[in-house]
C-alpha cells in the first residue's frame, strides 16, 4: 500500500510479514471449494492461485497534524509462541517502520485493536534480557473492556502474551486505560466492533470530509465481505462477530469510506459495494 491521505491524516503501512495459510487454518468451516466462486477477485492479491489465503501482518502509522499514532504492533521478535512460524521470530519490522519514516521514539500513541498475539507484540522488545517498551515516549491506550478480559487470563499462550507484551507497559507507567468511545485529537476515534474479542475496537479516521476505517480483526480476510457469516477459529463470540460484521457492511457499502484491512494483503485498502443482494469489493 502506498502512503495515502485521509484529509489531513497520512496513513502508512509497516509490514511484519505476509502469511500464506490454508483456508481451514483460519476458517474451520471452509474448504477450498468454498472460495472457488470468489477466485476472480481474490486472486492474486488476497489468495494464491491454489486459493490459500494471503494474510498480511502489519501496523498502520497515522500521522495527524499533531500526533504520530501506531495501530496494532504485530507479533514481535524473540517470543515463545505456539504458532511455529511465530516462535522466537526474527523479522525486519523495526527496519520497515523506519523505512516508513517512523523512529520508535517519535510515536505519541499506540493503540491495539485487541490484545491477541499478532496485534501487541512490538509493544515491547528485549533490552538486556528484559521486556521494555519499544516506543518509550508513547502513551499506550488500553481499552478497559479488552484489558479487563485478558489481564488475568488462565490461557497459557495468551498469558505469555500478557507477560511479555502488555504487563511491561503497565509496569513502565505507559499504559492509559481508555473507554471504547475514546478519541485521539479531532481525526481519530475508536469504533467498538465486538465479537472477535470482547473489547475489540476498529479505528475510524475522519478528516477534511474524508473517512476511513481500520478493521482490526472484525474482518480478517476480504472474503468475509462477500461471506459475512464466515467466522474465524479464534473468534471469542462468532455470532456476535457475524452480527457486528453485517451491521458494519450495511453501514459502509456504497459509501466513500475507505476500508483499511488489518490483515488485508496489499493493496490493503478497498471499498465495500452492494452486490447481488449482498456485498462485494471495489479495489
Ligand atoms: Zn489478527
Amino acid at each position: 500500500m502506498q502512503a495515502l491521505q485521509v484529509g489531513k491524516v497520512q496513513v502508512t503501512r509497516a509490514e511484519e510479514m505476509i502469511w500464506t495459510i490454508s483456508p481451514r487454518f483460519l476458517f474451520p468451516q471452509l474448504s477450498y471449494g468454498d472460495l472457488e466462486p470468489h477466485r476472480h477477485w481474490l486472486v492474486p492479491h488476497f489468495c494464491e492461485q491454489d486459493l490459500k489465503l494471503r494474510l498480511s501482518i502489519h501496523s498502520f502509522v497515522l500521522r495527524t497534524p499533531h500526533h504520530t499514532v501506531l495501530v496494532d504492533t504485530c507479533i514481535g521478535n524473540g517470543r515463545k509462541r505456539d504458532v511455529p512460524l511465530w516462535d522466537h521470530m526474527t523479522s525486519d519490522y523495526l527496519r520497515n517502520l523506519r523505512a516508513a519514516g517512523v523512529k520508535p521514539e517519535e510515536v505519541d500513541y499506540v493503540f491495539c485493536t485487541h490484545m491477541h498475539v499478532d496485534h501487541v507484540g512490538w509493544n515491547t522488545r528485549l533490552e538486556n534480557g528484559k521486556w521494555a517498551p519499544t516506543f518509550p515516549n508513547a502513551r499506550y491506550l488500553f481499552n478497559r473492556k479488552e484489558w479487563e478480559y485478558w489481564k488475568d487470563t488462565k490461557d497459557e499462550n495468551q498469558g505469555e502474551v500478557v507477560r511479555d507484551s502488555l504487563l511491561p507497559i503497565v509496569d513502565a507507567g505507559l499504559a492509559e486505560i481508555v473507554e471504547e468511545t475514546h478519541r485521539i485529537g479531532d481525526e481519530i476515534a475508536l469504533l467498538p466492533t465486538p465479537g472477535h474479542t470482547p473489547g475489540h475496537c476498529s479505528v475510524r479516521l475522519s478528516s477534511g470530509g474524508q473517512e476511513a476505517v481500520i478493521t482490526g480483526d472484525m474482518i480478517h480476510h476480504p472474503s468475509q465481505i462477500a461471506e459475512p457469516h464466515w467466522f474465524s477459529r479464534v473468534d471469542w463470540n462468532p455470532e456476535l462477530g457475524i452480527a457486528t460484521r453485517r451491521a458494519f457492511l450495511e453501514a459502509h457499502a456504497d459509501t466513500a469510506t475507505l476500508i483499511l484491512g488489518t490483515h488485508f494483503a496489499p493493496p490493503t485498502r478497498l471499498r465495500i459495494v452492494s452486490h447481488n443482494g449482498g456485498f462485494g469489493v471495489k479495489l
